[in-house]
């Protein structure tokens, strides 16, 4: 977990952003590249990108992200990168790429391969399934159940409120990534508050809920906390994340290194 924080950066946290086997990457956030300079990872060893939503905080550092690889850890242009995304993303990041460094990212932006099929497999054997969540429609929201066969399966629920698409997958996982990023008191269902995350987590009482995008600062990072630094007390199936918690798959199940 490289990054856990909502869209406001609470103390102590970078945006939401997961990594998995030091070489696949799950959205690509303003802070995407100061995650990976943070965990040692040089940009060129990442070999895909799935992409949840176009929403600013989760691609906004796409342009960063190709920048880097173009002129400093990838100059030849030799290390492969795939894109997997719904239809449109691709238009959508090559003009983020365009207002940000206009005509400085072409070629590399033309070696990317984009993968717009809502199943498929990574050479890896690592599969993966796109699925609709809840969340604002104008940025075409999606989650992703990941697949690596007899090793198991998780989710990561990309930004979205309560749905029935998203417990339905999750319910069939071992182990989800679910956001929660709006505290109780904000008037809207396009994310899940504590309270949500309690129900599901009742529902769902043998499958870990890893907690991300969240609007809690890490405890006790400042005084003056941005909303609150103080987690919800929910069910033992329930972890709120903090940026490089480390979980890994064993065979009795998943085991969480901080
Ligand atoms: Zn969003």
């Amino acid at each position: 977990m490289l990054g856990t924080g909502n869209a406001f950066m609470p103390y102590g946290r970078y945006h939401s952003f997961a990594m998995i086997d030091c070489k696949h990457v799950i959205d690509c956030p303003p802070t995407a590249m100061a995650s990976l300079r943070r965990a040692g990872v040089p940009l060129s060893e990442i070999e895909t990108i799935f992409i949840t939503h176009i929403h600013g905080d989760h691609v906004f550092g796409f342009p960063f992200f190709l920048l880097e690889r173009r002129y400093i850890s990838d100059r030849e242009m030799q290390k492969p990168l795939t894109v997997v995304a719904a239809e449109g993303v691709k238009e959508h990041l090559w003009h983020l790429c365009e207002l940000a460094y206009p005509e400085s990212l072409e070629e590399i932006f033309a070696t990317v391969e984009w993968r717009t099929e809502s199943e498929g497999s990574l050479s890896s054997g690592l599969t993966w399934k796109r699925f609709r969540v809840h969340h604002d429609e104008s940025v075409d929201p999606y989650g992703y159940h990941f697949n690596a066969g007899q090793f198991g399966s998780f989710v990561h629920s990309g930004d979205s409120g309560p749905c029935d698409s998203l417990y339905d997958e999750i319910l069939l996982a071992d182990m989800a990534i679910l956001e929660m990023g709006l505290p109780e008191w904000v008037d809207s269902d396009h994310h899940h508050k504590p309270s949500d995350i309690q129900s599901l987590a009742q529902r769902a009482e043998h499958i870990p809920l890893i907690i991300t995008h969240t609007f809690i600062d890490q405890p006790g990072f400042n005084p003056n906390p941005t909303v609150t630094d103080v987690y919800p007390v929910h069910p033992k199936n329930v972890h709120h994340a903090e940026d490089g918690l480390r979980l890994i798959l064993e065979p009795d199940g998943w085991i969480l290194e901080i």
